[in-house]
């Protein structure tokens, strides 16, 4: 077993708030949400980063994105309007290396990012 955590998440070997799941990715919330809204979108193939995904994740790439809206509409943030969100390495802050698109919203969002 992996001991990547969303991994585990993805196999319920750690617990999790999930929304939504189907055969290719899992929606569950942050726990240390960073807006009223704050969801991740994982596939449950391990990629590291998108740095290491490859031409032939581009299905699986378009997949959470779309799976991504799909969750914003459930929650209600769609007409209000949403931020979604893949964190490379660490100018970008990622912590968790297996790729996932933060959906965030609820309030206004400020831009640029920090
Ligand atoms: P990033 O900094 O882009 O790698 O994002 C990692 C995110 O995963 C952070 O927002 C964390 O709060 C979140 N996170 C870390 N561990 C867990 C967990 N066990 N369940 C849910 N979210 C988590
Ligand atoms: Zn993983």
């Amino acid at each position: 077993m992996s001991e990547c955590i969303f991994c585990k998440i993805a196999a319920k070997k750690l617990p999790a708030k999930i929304l939504y799941e189907d055969d290719l990715c899992v929606v569950f919330e942050d726990t240390t949400p960073q807006a009223p809204v704050h969801l991740l979108v994982i596939p449950r193939k391990h990629i590291a980063s998108l740095n290491s995904a490859e031409d032939e994740d581009r299905n699986l790439l378009g997949h959470l994105i779309r799976v991504a809206s799909r969750a914003a509409k459930e929650v209600k943030i769609d007409g209000s309007g949403y931020r979604t969100v893949i964190n490379t390495n660490a100018d970008a802050g990622q912590t968790v290396f297996h790729i996932h698109v933060h959906v965030l919203g609820g309030r206004l969002l400020g831009w640029p990012p920090g």
